[in-house]
């Protein structure tokens, strides 16, 4: 598995990326769900440089959701795919989801765990980080 392909619903927004990835997490905070309108987001991170967009032509929007971060989606029909953050230089996270199939890893664990809506029950024994977990911390003000 050298490279990692997908798109958005339809396929007017789409990647490919060098493997191996970076990591692959379930991220639980207030901005994701909203930007995806879903439970929780499965991340798989990048090196920027090893992550080729290929948008049809106005295709990739970008929405800057907070100072530090911004959001990539498809024009066309909404699917959500991207995020860039100065919090995490270098890197493109990428919407595990738009990946069809296998990808080099599994999902690691869970990020701001103690977001995470009431109505999923999440017990896949992985681990979890809550909000003010050093490792989150450069996020605290971002919301991610
Ligand atoms: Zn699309
Ligand atoms: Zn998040």
């Amino acid at each position: 598995m050298s490279e990692l392909a997908g798109q958005c619903l339809c396929g007017a927004l789409r990647f490919v990326a060098a493997a191996p990835s970076l990591f692959c997490g379930h991220c639980h905070c207030r901005f994701c769900r909203q930007a995806h309108g879903a439970a929780f987001v499965t991340w798989v991170g990048f090196p920027q440089a090893s992550v080729r967009i290929i948008a049809d032509a106005d295709a990739l929007h970008w929405y800057q959701s907070s100072k530090q971060s911004r959001r990539g989606s498809c024009a066309r029909c909404g699917t959500m795919m991207f995020f860039e953050s100065t919090i995490a230089p270098g890197e493109t996270h990428v919407a595990r989801a738009c990946i069809p199939g296998a990808i080099d890893r599994e999902p690691e664990g869970h990020t701001f765990f103690d977001q995470k809506v009431d109505w999923v029950t999440v017990n896949d024994g992985l681990p979890t980080l809550a909000s003010d977990h050093p490792r989150l911390a450069g996020f605290k003000e971002v919301g991610r």
